[in-house]
């Protein structure tokens, strides 16, 4: 089983932080931005602390190439703006080089949103962006894996069908996988309880040999909301129980599944002391049993 979290990469530990992150999760895999999700500032390759970072990974038995990068959700190759365009155009392809430079071998992205473009001109815009980005790093082989999105606002991708359609337009299709996230799945319709039917679908429109990577997430809202807001395991309309399925599914146990789930706050309406739940629902995950009240407990013991 490969499971973990996304974990953070900042300061001055760089990677190094983030495995150390990882390992105290007890996690034998982790998801990274390598900067801030929101914006597109990033340090240098020479200063992420690839070397060291790796031969940590080594000796805790984190196997490098596990490692999933995700894309800054600001990027959106399909703008209808032709600058803004080619400037996420032009991010991206430095981040699959530092990508590549880490050891991963897919990194996520959202395929973007139309705005007002409607879904067909949204489509020509993100394969011709994917074909230039290729094109760039014809040299490398990581993927990009275009995730599953929840249908919120213009995205693109909130249907099987739709990634499909991005598939086929690309050239360089051998280098498309896929990121499935449950929250975004069960937000956008599908219904992952029946997940084996559902895997079925995936593979008649997608093919199964594309799915790289999992999110796990519950989800706040009921099926087919098109929110996109992550619950803690056992704490939505997914449930713990479907979640823990994929975790140890047999078919599934190569591949890396990582947790995206809410920093746990003091209440509500504060982000003043949040926590990161990833050590207690690895655990969970772990032990494939559902512990009520685990959230509340943490809220209590390190939210407070
Ligand atoms: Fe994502
Ligand atoms: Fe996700
Ligand atoms: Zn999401």
């Amino acid at each position: 089983m490969k499971l973990g979290s996304h974990v953070s990469m900042s300061g001055k530990k760089m990677l190094m932080g983030s495995v150390e992150e990882a390992l105290h999760y007890d996690a034998n895999t982790f998801m990274i931005y390598t900067g801030a999700p929101q914006n597109t500032r990033r340090k240098s390759i020479d200063r992420l602390r690839i070397e060291e970072a790796r031969d940590l990974m080594v000796d805790n038995g984190i196997d490098p190439s596990d490692v999933v990068v995700h894309a800054p959700y600001i990027i959106n190759l399909a703008n209808p703006d032709k600058d803004k365009r080619s400037f996420a155009v032009d991010f991206l392809t430095e981040e699959i080089i530092r990508a590549d430079a880490i050891g991963a071998q897919d990194i996520v992205l959202h395929p973007g949103s139309h705005v007002k473009e409607g879904v067909d001109t949204g489509i020509a815009y993100v394969s011709e962006s994917l074909d230039e980005v290729f094109a760039r790093t014809e040299d490398l082989s990581i993927r990009i894996a275009l995730e599953t999105m929840s249908g919120k606002g213009t995205e693109l991708g909130r249907s099987f069908e739709e990634l499909r359609r991005i598939i086929d337009h690309v050239e360089a299709s051998h280098r498309l996988s896929v990121c499935f996230d449950t929250c975004h799945a069960h937000d956008a319709g599908y219904d992952v309880h029946d997940f084996d039917a559902l895997m079925r679908h995936f593979d008649d429109i997608i093919g199964l040999e594309r799915l790289r990577v999992f999110h796990l997430n519950d989800s706040k809202n009921p099926r087919g909301a098109n929110k996109d807001r992550h619950a803690n395991l056992g704490e939505g309309y997914i449930g713990f129980d479907t979640i823990a399925r994929i975790v140890h599914h047999s078919d599934y146990e190569a591949i890396p599944k990582i947790l995206e789930t809410p920093y746990v706050t003091a209440s509500d309406d504060s982000k003043k002391r949040v926590y990161p739940p990833y050590k207690e629902e690895i655990e969970m995950l772990k032990a494939n049993a559902y512990t009520p009240g685990l959230i509340e407990r943490i809220r209590r013991n390190h939210a407070g």
